[in-house]
C-alpha cells in the first residue's frame, strides 16, 4: 500500500497535471473551430485572432481588464441561505455550489467592485457564466442590489456586464423573486438619476434577461451575443416556423431598436468611459483610454 500511495500515486497524478496544461495552452474556437494559444487570447482580450469570435470571460477578467490598474476596490458578496429548499436532483445543491466554486475560482456567479474606467469612477458589476451558467440565486440579486445602493451612496453609474442562462432552478421561487428584487434597485438608481449602463455578452437569457439586463439607460452589446428570454430552439418547436436568419443575436437586437450599439470588445472600455463622461457632464475629463 505504501509504494502504491507513494510512488505510483504521485506519478499518476504528475501525468495527469501535465497532460491538464497541456491541454489549456490551446483554446478551441467555437466561431471557427482553430485551436488558438493562450496567450495570444490574453492579447486580444479573448478574442478568436482568425475568426472575431468573442469568446467568454470571467468575471474577475472583466473587472481587471475594465477597472484602471490600481483602483479596483472589491465589494463582497452578501451571505444569503445558501440552501433554502434543501434541493437535491442528481447531486445535492450545496454540492454543485462546491464544485462550482473550485472550477470557476469565484465565491458565486456575480462579482462587484468599484474603481476607475478611464479615469472615471464607476460600480461594475460581472457576471460569471462560468459559475453555475452565470445563474441568478439569492446571492446575484443580493450582490446586485448591494452594488446599486454603493453606487448610489457615491453618486456613481453602475455599469454591469450580463452573462446567464437564467434564474438558478435549484433556489426554486427563491431565485424568481431576485427578479422584482433588481427591478427595484433598477429603479431607485433612476430616482436618483444615477446612470445605469448594461453591456450584454454571450448568452443573456432566461430571468436576467427578463430583469436588470433590459433596463439599461445604456445598452450595449458584444458581437454575436445570444440574447432573449427563451433559446431559438425552445420557440421554434413552439411556434413550428423556420425563425429568421441571425435571430436573436446582438445584430439583430441592434437591428429591431432593442439595443443602442454592438461593439468589439477592443473598444468597450472606450465606448463605456466616453459615455460615462458624457452623461456625468465630466468633459474636461483627459484621462480617457484611446485606442
Ligand atoms: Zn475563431
Amino acid at each position: 500500500m505504501s509504494w502504491l500511495s507513494n510512488f505510483v500515486r504521485p506519478k499518476l497524478r504528475a501525468l495527469i497535471k501535465k497532460s491538464d496544461n497541456a491541454n489549456n495552452l490551446w483554446i478551441k474556437c467555437n466561431g471557427c473551430e482553430q485551436m488558438v494559444y493562450h496567450k495570444d487570447l490574453k492579447d486580444t482580450l479573448s478574442v478568436c485572432p482568425t475568426c472575431d469570435y468573442h469568446m467568454k470571460m470571467s468575471a474577475s477578467e472583466r473587472i481587471e481588464w475594465l477597472l484602471d490598474e490600481g483602483s479596483i476596490n472589491e465589494l463582497s458578496i452578501p451571505i444569503t441561505n445558501i440552501d433554502p429548499l434543501k434541493f437535491r436532483d442528481s447531486k445535492k445543491y450545496v454540492d454543485r455550489i462546491k464544485d462550482a466554486k473550485s472550477k470557476s475560482n469565484s465565491e458565486e456567479a456575480i462579482l462587484m467592485a468599484s474603481g476607475q474606467i478611464g479615469g472615471n469612477n464607476a460600480m461594475v458589476v460581472a457576471l460569471d457564466f462560468n459559475f453555475m451558467g452565470g445563474s441568478m440565486g439569492s446571492a446575484v440579486g443580493e450582490g446586485f442590489l448591494e452594488a446599486s445602493k454603493e453606487a448610489i451612496k457615491l453618486n456613481i453609474p453602475l455599469v454591469i456586464f450580463t452573462a446567464s442562462g437564467g434564474a438558478r432552478m435549484q433556489e426554486g421561487i427563491f431565485s424568481l423573486m431576485q427578479l422584482p428584487k433588481t427591478v427595484v434597485a433598477v429603479n431607485s438608481l433612476k430616482e436618483k438619476n444615477i446612470p445605469y449602463i448594461v453591456v450584454l455578452t454571450d448568452p443573456t437569457t432566461g430571468g436576467v434577461s427578463a430583469s436588470f439586463a433590459m433596463l439599461g439607460d445604456i445598452t450595449f452589446a458584444e458581437p454575436g451575443a445570444l440574447i432573449g428570454f427563451a433559446g431559438p430552439r425552445v420557440i421554434q418547436s413552439t411556434v413550428n416556423e423556420t425563425l429568421p436568419e441571425g435571430f436573436q443575436t446582438s445584430e439583430y437586437l441592434l437591428e429591431h431598436g432593442m439595443i443602442d450599439d454592438v461593439i468589439h470588445r477592443k473598444n468597450l472600455k472606450y465606448a463605456i468611459a466616453n459615455t460615462i463622461s458624457l452623461l456625468m457632464q465630466n468633459t474636461t475629463n483627459e484621462n480617457l483610454p484611446s485606442y
